[in-house]
């Protein structure tokens, strides 16, 4: 990296500090979040503690002590037998005693949901199971438990430990749409999307391989005859967004970056499951929807973004460190409404995807255009058409994920230092401010830390919120 940009780098970060302090000043600050810049924690507190962060937030009165405070004399210690791969509560109950209390368990659970006592309604217990998909030490908590957990696919890890409510010989969870994306909203927060948006069907993003069916109750995929047939009732859509850990994102083009990456994704993964789970608790049917569709023009309808020159999605609030997952499904749902913030207009001038791409695989025209740039894309859209086979020659050469242009993205930024606030919302009152914003942006180095940037694993030693996500953006 050369000096100039690490310079400017560092002088950008002085810079948003110094905003911060100024909006901080005016009172502007309460809009955002300025992440503290300085020398680094001694890892020795008044307390002696000397590792764990977390532990530098005891207050004075905990003390480091010599012993554990329990008291404990091994020569009268005794030890359990040997368990069975089940918890020790689980392997002392004897099998008679288990099946009874998992009938107890079932009628007590059924009575919550027939008599909707609050607490312990259809969807309150389909929250609960759809969270409930640990696959390592069968289940106390629930009824009808294995003893031990057996997972072997996908398919089995929405379902395992499931219980809707025809097994208790009950309807579906009935709702109106609106109550039912309330709900569905909600829990995907709690499952760790960031937002969740919902859209109704539009046929015309579907794969021709996709076909709609009014005679089956199930998705059926046939991979090797490329056929995959939805049920005809799966009218409703619902997308959920996952923001990754920023700290590792701007880390890009390293194993960092990858990591930050991957761990968007298993985000994303882990949500998808729980939300699939919870559709099927409240008794509905669920398909992918990365199966049956690019999931993007969903995302789109749903109002959870625009469309960016880099050909991603980008949210208002969390710029392109996103990624989207989503399932079409019967639960009838009230679809949101699209979005625009300026984005369109703003790409024109901003560019800086395109310029900072590694592989040169985005595009500097000043207009969006209809002519894919090869066969592997549809037509259709005026877009920023992307030579997609540069960026995954890039991707594969280094064996690592590159996600550059979704770092750099102005919208991307969580420094919050208010500058960007104020210029997200100058952009839609001003489009043309792309330009501004990306000069600044240029001048002070984007933000990212690079290759041969002795930050790079300063990573080590940042006080990261868990799983590195500010769960606040947006909400302060
Ligand atoms: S992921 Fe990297 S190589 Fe691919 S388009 Fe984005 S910046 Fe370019
Ligand atoms: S970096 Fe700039 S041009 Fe690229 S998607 Fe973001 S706002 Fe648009």
């Amino acid at each position: 990296m050369s000096d100039r940009k690490r310079n400017n780098r560092l002088s950008r970060r002085d810079f948003l500090k110094g905003v911060g302090a100024i909006m901080g000043a005016t009172g502007v600050a309460s809009i955002t979040r300025v992440n503290p810049v300085g020398a680094k924690p001694d890892r020795t507190n008044t307390n002696g503690l000397t590792t764990h962060k977390r532990k530098y937030k005891y207050p004075w009165w905990v003390k480091t002590v010599d012993k554990i405070t329990t008291e404990v004399n091994p020569d009268i210690a005794t030890k359990p037998p040997m368990v069975t791969f089940a918890t020790y509560a689980q392997a002392m109950i004897p099998d008679e005693e288990w099946d009874i209390n998992n009938s107890k368990a079932k009628e007590y659970v059924k009575e919550g949901i027939i008599n909707n006592i609050p607490g312990r309604t259809l969807p309150d217990l389909a929250l609960h199971y759809a969270l409930h998909s640990d696959m390592t030490l069968g289940s106390m908590g629930s009824f009808d438990s294995p003893r031990t957990v057996k997972i072997k696919n996908h398919e089995e890890l929405v379902t395992y430990n499931l219980h809707p409510p025809r097994d208790f010989d009950l309807d579906p969870w009935q709702a109106s749409p609106e109550e039912a994306s309330r709900v569905l909203e909600a829990a995907g927060i709690q499952f760790g999307a960031s937002m969740v948006g919902f859209t109704k069907l539009n046929p015309d993003w579907i794969y021709p391989y996709v076909k709609f069916e009014p005679g089956i109750t199930e998705p059926v995929m046939d991979i090797k005859n490329m056929s995959f047939r939805i049920p005809e009732s799966y009218k409703y859509v619902v997308l959920l967004i996952t923001q990754g850990p920023r700290d590792l994102l701007i880390r890009n083009q390293s194993e960092l970056g990858a990591a930050g990456d991957r761990a968007t994704y298993s985000r994303m993964f882990n949500a998808g499951v729980q939300m699939a789970r919870f559709i099927k608790g409240l008794d509905y049917g669920y398909a992918e929807l990365l199966a049956a569709g690019p999931i993007i023009p969903f995302a789109l309808e749903a109002g959870l973004g625009e469309l960016g020159r880099m050909n991603r999605l980008i949210n208002p609030i969390f710029g392109g460190n996103i990624r989207i997952t989503g399932f079409l499904t019967d639960l009838p749902l009230a679809p949101d409404k699209p979005i625009d913030f300026g984005l369109q207009e703003f790409c024109k001038t901003c560019k800086i995807c395109a310029s900072e791409c590694p592989a040169g695989a985005l595009s500097m025209a000043d207009e969006p255009y209809w002519i894919p740039a090869n066969a592997f894309q549809a037509s259709g859209k005026k877009v920023y058409f992307e030579d997609n086979l540069k960026c995954a020659k890039y991707i594969t050469e280094r064996g690592n994920y590159c996600s550059t242009c979704l770092s750099v993205c102005p919208w991307s930024k969580q420094d919050k230092a208010a500058l960007h606030e104020i210029a997200k919302v100058t952009s839609v009152i001003v489009p043309s401010s792309g330009n501004f914003l990306s000069d600044m942006d240029q001048a002070f180095g984007y933000g990212l830390i690079r290759e041969d940037d002795p930050e790079m694993e300063d990573w080590w030693d940042l006080d990261i919120p868990e799983e590195g996500i500010d769960s606040y953006q947006g909400k302060a």
